[in-house]
This record gives structure tokens, C-alpha cells and sequence, in this order.
């Protein structure tokens, strides 16, 4: 890593320090970036050109909170606006990026702007990926990636009585969960034979279709959708048809079927990309000049020892802190181990570090009682933990993954003894 620092380092050497660093996105990581910089003393011109009208805020309650009616845009902003006016960002919003020019260091906009750049950072992260055009007849689809999409779909949620959810990942799983808060009636669709099947093993996924059906909702598993019309005598409402014939009938509909990272602008300036930009250590592409991060980016991850794009608040927030030093000139390897979770109902869930879905997991507690860790051990140390309303577990285990610490099965599996 050390020797990754200093090639970096040396490909930015003969670069004069910014006088103008310009962001294209406005999410948590353009917002991180910004702060940053500040934080870190750059005093020149700051640029942020965003598309969505909100200053940053944080996406994670949109799918809890904000669904329920319970958060609104004051509660999950990233910082307060008097906060970011004493930034001095000039805060292009809104409006879309629409190309880069990389030998004349422009970016153009939609409005008609544009902008000269010394450094660039794209962090656009990436929209909710929609069903196919060739499936779907119907309007009454929804997805959900922001805060307006959150709020509009939180209130049709209040007068409705069933939503039909195309998907049983994670954010298919929290629309379900905040639909029977709420009292509607939810049937998910997923395609796969299990929940979740691509983050997690087969026992995880075991315990949210059970935490699911416990709490009410009907889960198809196997359930290839081929259909989503309006239902056939009411153009109010949807009917989905499955590749068996199943019909399911529901007020709408809502897709969690994944992110479709927004590469188009770095790929037509020539940026390499493969599932999303690709960045090193430092959030920096192979354009000195030019650094991505965030849900966008495809970086090499220290801990899983592979490249990776992540999805998720701590890697947002935490590559966007690298990125912004970088961007300054101080190259600070990111080598957080990945970090995610998700609340269902009265479950939090938190997944540390590697966990291959065909992981044997040593179990600590009582999945059936929903209180439990599950570690992934390899070679006697920790390479990932599955926690399950079980925090204080995963911040130690955390620090023994971080200490490289060597553990004993036996001692993980006591759950009659506290991890200390
Ligand atoms: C509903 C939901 C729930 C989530 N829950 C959790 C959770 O519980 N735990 C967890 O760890 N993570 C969660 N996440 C993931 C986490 O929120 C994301 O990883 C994080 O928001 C990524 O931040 P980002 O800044 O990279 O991208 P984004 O937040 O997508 O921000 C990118 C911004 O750039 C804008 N943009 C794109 N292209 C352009 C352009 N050309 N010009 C101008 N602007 C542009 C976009 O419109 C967007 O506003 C959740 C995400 C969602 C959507």
C-alpha cells in the first residue's frame, strides 16, 4: 500500500496545486468531498454541480424514516444550509453534468454552463435500475433512489392497502418492512430462491423471509415476473403475472432491482470503466487530474483483496475523505473494511468486512430469537461478521479484524460469555 501511495503520488507530482476543483453529484459523497476540503484548507474556487434541487443529504432513511412520514429533509440533510453557504461552494443545482472535456479541462452542463477544472472528482453514484420497457404496461411503477421519490412514495403507501414489491433485496426487504409499519398489505417478488441471495448466505436469508412472513408479508421466491399491467378492471391499480401464471394484484408497485451506476459522462470523456469508474486507492483515475468516488466507483478493496463497487453510507462518506486529501496532495491509502446495514421491523442488521455467500458462519446468540452474531473465520481471524441486533459484537469484532487478531471458535460461539 505504501508503494501504491508513492505512484500515486509521483503521477500527481507535476500537477500544480488546485485553484479550481469542480464535483459533479450532490449526494453524500460530493458532500463529504466539499467539506473536506475545506476542512483541509482549500481555499480556491469550489465547484458542485448537481442535478437533484436538495443540498447532500443521506439516502438510508429514505427507505425507513422518510417512507413511514417520519423524516423529512431537515432530518437527513449531510449539512445544514447555513453550514454549507459558510463552505462557499458554488452549488450549480440544479443541473446535469452533460460532458467533460478533458484536454480543455471543461465541464459543460445542461443549462449551458461551463466550468474550467484543475481537479475533478465525479461522484454521481446511480439511479434505481428500472424494470424492462418490453414487461411493464403500466404507470403505477415506482422506484426509489431520492428523497422527492421517497416522500411521494411514502404518501401513495398511506392510502394504499397492498403494494406489490418487484424484489427481495435490501431495498425491496425496507419498503416491505416500512409498508407493514404502516399497515399496507405487501407481497414481494423475487426471482431468485432466496432473499438477498447475492449479499448473503442461505441461513441470513432464511431468517428475513421468516422475520418477512412473520411480520405478514407474502414472499414469492422463484417468482420470475413476466407482466406488470394496469389490473384489468380497475386502471387504478396494477396486476403482476408470473412466468407460471400466477397473477398478483396490488394497488402499485414498487422495483428495488438494483443501482445502475451513472458512468455515461466519465466513459464519453474516455475514462476507464468497468462496473463503475475505476479508481485506486485514492479515488484517483488514470487522469491525474480526474478522481471518482462513492457509489460510482470501482476501487481495489484492501480488505476483500479485489476490486468492488460498494453501495453503501460508511464507503460514501469514508472514499470521499481519502478522495478530497488526495485531490490536495496527501495520499491516505482508503482501506476501510466494508460496511453496511439495514433495518427491518425490529431487526438491525449489520454486515462487516468479507462474507462469501457460500460462507460456513460460526454462530454466536440465537437467530431464532433475533439476536445473534454470525462470524466468518478463515485461517484463525475474523474476515467477516454478520450482526443481528448485536453492535456492540460487530464494534468488537471490528477491532480485531483490524488487529488481524487471532480468535478461537470456541470463544466467538459463547454467547454465555461477553467478547472483551
Ligand atoms: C433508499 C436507500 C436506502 C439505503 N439504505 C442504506 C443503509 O441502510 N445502509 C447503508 O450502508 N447504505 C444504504 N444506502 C446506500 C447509500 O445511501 C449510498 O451508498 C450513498 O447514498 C451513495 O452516495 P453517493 O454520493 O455515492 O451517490 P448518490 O447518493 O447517488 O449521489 C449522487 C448524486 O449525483 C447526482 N448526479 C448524477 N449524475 C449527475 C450529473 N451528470 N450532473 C449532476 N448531478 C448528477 C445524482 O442525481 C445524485 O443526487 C441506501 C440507499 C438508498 C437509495
Amino acid at each position: 500500500m505504501a508503494d501504491a501511495a508513492a505512484v500515486s503520488a509521483a503521477a500527481h507530482a507535476g500537477l500544480d496545486a488546485p485553484q479550481t476543483i469542480v464535483v459533479i453529484g450532490g449526494g453524500q459523497a460530493a458532500g463529504w468531498v466539499v467539506k473536506t476540503l475545506r476542512k483541509e484548507g482549500f481555499a480556491g474556487r469550489l465547484v458542485m454541480i448537481a442535478d437533484e434541487i436538495h443540498l447532500p443529504y443521506e439516502r438510508p432513511p429514505l427507505s425507513k424514516a422518510v417512507l413511514a412520514g417520519e423524516a423529512d429533509i431537515d432530518t437527513v440533510r449531510l449539512v445544514k444550509p447555513d453550514d454549507f453557504t459558510a463552505l462557499n461552494v458554488e452549488a450549480w443545482q440544479p443541473d446535469c453534468a452533460t460532458s467533460i472535456d478533458r484536454d480543455a479541462r471543461i465541464v459543460r452542463t445542461q443549462s449551458g454552463r461551463e466550468v474550467h477544472y484543475d481537479r475533478l472528482v465525479i461522484a454521481t453514484g446511480g439511479a434505481a435500475r428500472k424494470l424492462p420497457a418490453s414487461i411493464v404496461t403500466t404507470a403505477h411503477v415506482a422506484y426509489l433512489r431520492t428523497l422527492d421519490e421517497a416522500v411521494a412514495l411514502g404518501e401513495r403507501l398511506r392510502k394504499s392497502e397492498r403494494v406489490l414489491v418487484i424484489g427481495g433485496g435490501w431495498i425491496g426487504l425496507e419498503v416491505a418492512a416500512t409498508a407493514r409499519k404502516l399497515g399496507v398489505a405487501a407481497t414481494v417478488v423475487e426471482g431468485a430462491p432466496r432473499v438477498c441471495a447475492r449479499s448473503v448466505p442461505p441461513a441470513i436469508s432464511s431468517f428475513l423471509l421468516n422475520l418477512h412472513q412473520t411480520n405478514g408479508v407474502d414472499v414469492r421466491l422463484n417468482a420470475a415476473l413476466v407482466s406488470l399491467d394496469d389490473h384489468p378492471t380497475d386502471a387504478n391499480r396494477v396486476r403482476a403475472t408470473l412466468a407460471d401464471g400466477t397473477t398478483l394484484d396490488a394497488d402499485f408497485a414498487v422495483a428495488g432491482i438494483g443501482l445502475t451506476p451513472h458512468t455515461s459522462l466519465a466513459e464519453a470523456a474516455g475514462v476507464a470503466v468497468a462496473d463503475g469508474i475505476v479508481v485506486d486507492h485514492f479515488g484517483a483515475t488514470e487522469d491525474p487530474r480526474i478522481f471518482a468516488c462513492g457509489d460510482v466507483a470501482n476501487h481495489p478493496s484492501a480488505w476483500l483483496k479485489r476490486r468492488v463497487r460498494l453501495e453503501s453510507w460508511a464507503n460514501a462518506q469514508n472514499q470521499a475523505i481519502v478522495t478530497a486529501k488526495a485531490l490536495l496532495g496527501t495520499f491516505e491509502p482508503y482501506a476501510e473494511i466494508p460496511w453496511f446495514w439495514s433495518d427491518q421491523y425490529d431487526v438491525n442488521l449489520q454486515i462487516l468486512g468479507d462474507i462469501p455467500t457460500d460462507a460456513e458462519l460460526a454462530v454466536r446468540g440465537d437467530l431464532s430469537a433475533k439476536r445473534a452474531t454470525l462470524f466468518h473465520v478463515e485461517n484463525g481471524t475474523i474476515r467477516g461478521v454478520i450482526a443481528i441486533n448485536s453492535a456492540r459484537d460487530l464494534k468488537i469484532a471490528r477491532k480485531w479484524m483490524n488487529q488481524g487478531r487471532a480468535v478461537d471458535l470456541a470463544t466467538l460461539t459463547d454467547a454465555s460469555t461477553a467478547l472483551a
